[in-house]
């Protein structure tokens, strides 16, 4: 086996993997190394994948309880944690392996061990077998991601006090879960465990839900988040836990200071955000620089202060996504051979996996308004939306915010069914540079979810016509 490539790959996330699939694509050797003993990342071992197994699973459980009867089906439906959680693991499996096909295929070496650059060009692994093998390439590229940001003061123990990795292995419905962070994680694993029959809060510390999300849609997700049965503690912060007795004795108190009030919890979420992760990557003997906020820094085609050394996907700055940290791959590996390989961050979606779904992309009007660009709205209910009404799902609109001079789609966001998927073809359109006219005048298939973002595209002209 040659220990010499044209990059090394640290870490085999959706940043790390797809980036050695890319070199491999344009000719270039390389090894993805990841300590995780699985490769896919975050994102397929205790991200994206599993969450979105348990939530659609709980969502299917919540259905067949509350909805059938609506449709006219008589159904008595059982939880069986034990095989939803092994339907989850499975998934998990099947694609975590499929990764290692992938790099298989892309003639990517996966190594299985723990990373440290040693110097420009040259990394040491740490085998699980206790060995080390060192390795040299012209191009490292970092691509370690992120980890779960702590709560000072309070200590995980993944069964009572957890992360989202307890969260998605938990061997029993909790009676109460207390979620602390009222953002995408937070939302969706209490959106999980509030379907299978848990009585869920969220305390958040901001004074709204998923902040960063256009103001309006923020609001009617959590009256629709409240009507689901979740409550509701805004501007306010978690100071101590008390976890001597059976239950959790969880202190809050305003955000700004004030009364505090003690919540009971069988299990507690943390779930305040991620933080990069560097450690024991040597960076700081080889220096990396890293910002502020522990970031790798990096150029706008990926490189560091270091020549040879790359870095993408949560461990620099940016959304963590895992469709971020791939666009990054794409063209960080197109960079290191020589081709003009790019990510146009204003074309990045972002989903909120909630029944109903949120999906963004582009500016929020209080972005524009910030930066005073003049914009026109156009906007949809799904009410009014035939396709919605027969999956008995009207929750929701869709916003487009268009450019009052141009036309040029600058954003959209939508809450509501399949939000998720709807949200491609508005990001395609801020892609191409295309007018909210461009898709008012395209053709959509009848009776589909897509026809209320035509709908909402007409609106920025003012001739919507279906209400
Ligand atoms: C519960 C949850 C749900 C999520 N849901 C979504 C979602 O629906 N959609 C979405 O877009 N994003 C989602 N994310 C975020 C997404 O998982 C991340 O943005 C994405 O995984 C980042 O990819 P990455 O390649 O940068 O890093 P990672 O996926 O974190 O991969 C980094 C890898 O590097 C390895 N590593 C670190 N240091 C070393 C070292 N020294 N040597 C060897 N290996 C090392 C780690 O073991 C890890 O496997 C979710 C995250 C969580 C926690």
């Amino acid at each position: 086996m040659a220990d010499s490539f044209d990059a090394i790959v640290i870490g085999g996330g959706p940043g790390g993997y797809n980036a050695a699939i890319r070199l491999g694509q344009l000719g270039l050797s390389s090894a993805c190394i990841d300590k995780r003993g699985t490769f896919g990342g975050t994102c397929l071992n205790i991200g994206c994948i599993p969450s979105k197994a348990l939530l659609h699973a709980s969502e299917r459980f919540h259905e067949a309880q509350t909805d059938f009867a609506k449709l006219g089906i008589k159904a008595k439906v059982d939880l069986d944690l034990p095989a939803m959680m092994t339907q989850k693991t499975k998934v998990v499996g099947e694609l975590t392996r499929g990764v290692e096909f992938l790099l298989k295929k892309a003639k990517s070496e996966a190594i299985v061990g723990e990373a440290k650059i040693t110097a420009p060009g040259k990394v040491e692994v740490k085998l699980p077998d206790g060995k080390t093998r060192t390795l040299t390439a012209k191009n490292i590229i970092i691509a370690t991601g992120s980890d779960v940001a702590p709560l000072p003061g309070v200590t995980v123990d993944e069964e009572r006090i957890i992360t989202s990795t307890g969260a998605l292995a938990l061997k029993s419905v909790p009676k109460k879960l207390l979620v602390v962070g009222a953002g995408v994680i937070g939302l969706e694993l209490g959106s999980v465990w509030r379907r299978l029959g848990s009585e869920v809060t969220v305390v958040e510390f901001l004074d709204r839900i998923t902040p960063g999300l256009d103001g309006e849609v923020c609001k009617q997700f959590q009256r629709i988040l409240t009507k689901q049965g979740m409550s509701f503690h805004l501007s306010t912060k978690v100071v101590g836990v008390d976890s001597k007795g059976k239950t959790l004795k969880v202190t809050v108190e305003p955000a700004a200071g004030g009364a505090q009030q003690v919540i009971e919890a069988d299990v507690m979420l943390v779930a305040i955000g991620r933080r990069p992760y560097t450690a024991g990557l040597g960076l700081e003997e080889v220096g990396v620089a890293l910002d502020a906020k522990g970031r790798v820094i990096t150029d706008g085609h990926y490189k560091t202060n270091v020549p040879g050394i790359w870095a993408i996907g949560d461990c620099r700055e940016g959304v963590m996504l895992a469709h971020k940290a791939e666009d990054e791959a794409v063209a960080c590996a197109e960079r290191i051979a020589g081709r003009a390989g790019h990510v146009n961050y204003d074309a990045i979606p972002s989903v909120v996996y909630t029944m109903p779904e949120v999906a963004v992309v582009g500016k929020t009007e209080e972005e524009l308004k910030a930066a005073g660009i003049a914009y026109k709205v156009g906007k949809f209910p799904f009410s009014a939306n035939g396709r919605a009404k027969t999956i008995a799902s009207t929750e929701g609109f869709v916003k487009i915010l268009a450019d009052a001079a141009t036309d040029k789609v600058l954003g959209a966001h939508i809450i509501g069914p399949e939000a998720g998927n709807l949200i491609a073809e508005v990001t395609l359109a801020i892609e191409f540079g295309a007018a909210s006219e461009d898709i008012a005048r395209t053709c959509h298939a009848h009776p589909t979810l897509t026809e209320a973002v035509r709908q909402a595209a007409m609106g920025v002209e003012g001739w919507t016509m279906q209400m």
